[in-house]
């Protein structure tokens, strides 16, 4: 009997990538996609029509051969069957943006405002419209691109398991500083954590985005800091602060708390699956650490402008 071996694949070779498409393109079939008046093929390549600009009849077929059941010009099936498709026109719209992006006379950034607006819950999509744009800068990306490429480079995070965080600038034993040691104790939970921290904007699921937060509010000495130590995680405590607490400001810090980890922090996790030993390693890492007269802090490190 075959068993897979996780280990065993993370040791596949990346530059042979060409040859494993090549190997198992063969058995591998997919239906082509085509032109919904026409009936003709869709040629991915020519609707890229490159060194050109993007004609609506290009637009209209790229995005039915990215995803033919629901960017299809027309409602394919339901109550709306045989009316325009609202997510399609959407995007015609924005031909011209599409092709100044092109042309590079749009910004990256004044371009993601774009696809944001013409695709608000669409991350995947957003990136096909950067790509049928600049076909070489920007490749078609999805979560299984991203997984496949965790998967053979076996940087999976585990399930369960211990993290720890350094910090740009902080140094120790001539390398990073460990800055935070963190874990769980629901099973299954460590990838959970890890959003909390740095995806989720929500303070008061998070201690340590509640303390950059602390920190970054008490180095500018606003008084919003205050507002920030209210924990609103109860119904209750909503109902009673909700009117008092400046809301905006709360989500402007926590975009800046998110972006401040961003470009800060990186972190390495290893697994450890029992949860009394989880916790009894965390706390030996943290007092290790904690003793250790060279794991200090750098005078500029934020935490220090922590108001506690
Ligand atoms: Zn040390």
């Amino acid at each position: 009997m075959f068993i897979l071996n996780k280990k065993q694949l993370g040791k596949f070779d990346l530059s042979k990538a060409k040859q494993f498409v090549d190997y198992w393109g063969k058995p591998y079939s997919f239906g082509s996609v085509k032109d919904y008046n026409t009936g003709k093929v869709i040629d991915y390549i020519e609707e890229l029509n490159l060194g050109n600009r993007l004609s609506e009849q290009n637009i209209k077929r790229m995005l039915r051969w990215k995803d033919r059941r629901r960017l299809t010009e027309e409602i394919l099936s339901g109550p709306n069957k045989g009316k325009d498709n609202i997510k399609v026109l959407k995007v015609l719209k924005e031909q011209k943006s599409i092709n100044r992006f092109r042309q590079g006379d749009i910004r990256v950034e004044e371009f993601k405002i774009t696809t944001e607006k013409i695709f608000p819950n669409g991350f995947v999509w957003q990136i096909f419209l950067f790509h049928i744009a600049r076909p070489f800068e920007f490749p078609i990306a999805d979560r299984n691109v991203f997984r496949a490429f965790s998967i053979h480079k076996n940087t999976m995070i585990p399930k369960d398991g211990i993290y720890i965080l350094f910090e740009k600038e902080e140094f120790a034993h001539s390398t990073n500083r460990i800055v935070r040691i963190g874990t769980h104790t629901g099973n299954n939970k460590l990838r959970s954590r890890l959003k909390e921290h740095f995806v989720n904007e929500n303070k008061d699921r998070s201690i340590f985005r509640k303390n950059i937060g602390r920190a970054l509010l008490n180095k500018d000495k606003d008084p919003f800091l205050k507002q920030w130590e209210i924990d609103l995680t109860t119904k209750k405590a909503k109902e009673l602060h909700s009117n008092s607490i400046d809301l905006t400001k709360q989500k402007e810090i926590e975009k800046r708390v998110t972006k401040y980890i961003r470009d800060n922090f990186s972190f390495v996790v290893f697994q450890i699956d029992n949860k009394d030993k989880r916790l009894e390693l965390e706390s030996k890492i943290i007092s290790a650490v904690s003793l250790c007269d060279e794991c200090k802090p750098s005078p500029n490190w934020l935490g220090l402008s922590s108001p506690n």
